[in-house]
């Protein structure tokens, strides 16, 4: 890796691949070439390097010229004129090869064989190192290739950043700025009791190797295992209350310690409160890392009942089938759980997604959330 100016490269074509790409392009101008009248015309300032190192491997009786491109604002006309500084009176009936050091959008090299073909040259064709076919957009594309490459910035053997990186003899590639995150996806599943979360959750666990935390599942377990924990929520969750935090956090935390290398948490029914968000984010700081994203399933109050409702038919849940502790869970929801939006929101973190319509449906507005995290 190196540094020019403000930012970092990477080794992107090594001085021998160079070498070795100058040498099969040199071999092919010497054949198509050998018995015509060859002017190079190297653009500078770019193609300097380039145009040195090809030139030591041409065998043909030519000649090489340098020429720039400037654009000044006319004294009469609007807008830029463009010239071809350099240019000399030895290209009239002249078979010429342009040398660029890389074509992207292809609009300068337009311009010059403009500029060049009033000269009555006999044939142009371009030569260059460096080939962007995703940025280009020009008429001519180039006759001689060394590397087709990606629309991305690159540095060295000729080619600035500002001035600056043109002497180096490796083409370097600009290192993508990844986002500031480990590479750990902790994802806060939020919403109301019956928005899906457990049903999208299953779906992000397959297509995201994550690990599944759901809180109201790890109280359900206890309480089926008839700990001491879970006789304690019992009397909460009967109710459609909140169990306290310490309990569930405490609980939590447990639970988050289990898994080594995890590649991340989906936390489902957690936080539902702003103590348990701010203790989740000391623990998960305490452990080198944080919440990537809270996103959160936006459904109606109607249709969150009516699911409740077809839920507690099948789901083997007591606190679905009975309507007031349905209500008081909404209630509770409303009241002391949606302010934990707001603390994801301040922090950047908050993504709301359409909860109404089909499973499907939902899962590919949740995965295309996921994907521009
Ligand atoms: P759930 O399966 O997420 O709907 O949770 C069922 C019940 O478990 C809730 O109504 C609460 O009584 C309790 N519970 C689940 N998660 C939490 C939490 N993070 N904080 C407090 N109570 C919770």
């Amino acid at each position: 890796m190196i540094q020019v100016i403000d930012k970092s490269f990477e080794v992107f074509i090594t001085k021998d691949e160079i070498q070795q790409e100058i040498l099969s392009l040199a071999a092919k101008i010497n054949d198509d070439y050998r018995d015509k009248d060859l002017v190079f015309l190297s653009v500078l300032n770019g193609a300097f390097m380039f145009t040195s190192d090809l030139m030591k491997n041409i065998s043909l009786d030519c000649e090489v010229s340098f020429v720039k491109m400037s654009s000044y604002s006319g004294v009469e006309s609007r807008g830029r004129v463009d010239e071809l500084i350099g240019l000399g009176d030895n290209i009239a009936g002249r078979d010429i090869i342009i040398v660029e050091d890389i074509v992207d959008t292809g609009i300068t090299i337009d311009k010059i064989i403009s500029l060049l073909e009033p000269e009555g040259v006999a044939s142009v064709r371009v030569c260059t190192l460096l080939y962007k076919p995703d940025a280009f957009k020009g008429t001519k594309r180039p006759d001689y290739i060394g590397f087709s490459i990606p629309n991305a910035f690159v540095v060295g053997y000729g080619l600035d950043y500002n001035e600056k990186g043109r002497n180096l003899d490796t083409i370097y590639q600009i290192r993508e700025q990844k986002k500031q995150r480990n590479s750990m996806l902790n994802i806060v599943l939020f919403g109301p009791p019956g928005a899906g979360k457990g049903t999208q959750s299953e779906r992000l666990i397959e297509q995201y190797g994550l690990i599944h935390l759901s809180t109201g599942d790890i109280f359900r377990a206890n309480i089926k295992g008839e700990t001491e924990l879970g006789v304690l929520a019992k009397t909460y969750i009967d109710k459609g209350q909140l169990v306290p935090d310490e309990v569930t956090i405490n609980m939590l935390k447990a639970e988050v310690g289990k898994h080594d290398n995890p590649q991340g948490f989906i936390f489902d029914g957690f936080p539902r409160t702003i103590a348990q968000a701010e203790a989740l984010d000391v623990y998960l700081e305490s452990i080198g890392t944080g919440i990537t994203s809270m996103i959160s399933l936006d459904v109606a109050e109607d249709e969150l009942k009516a699911r409740l409702a077809n839920r507690a038919k099948t789901g083997g849940r007591p606190d679905d089938a009975n309507p007031d502790v349905i209500q008081n869970r909404i209630d509770v929801y409303r009241k002391e759980t949606s302010p934990v939006k707001n603390y994801y929101e301040t922090q950047e973190k908050w993504v709301m997604i359409d909860g109404l319509g089909t499973i499907d449906e939902i899962t590919v507005r949740l995965f295309a959330a996921v994907n521009a995290l």
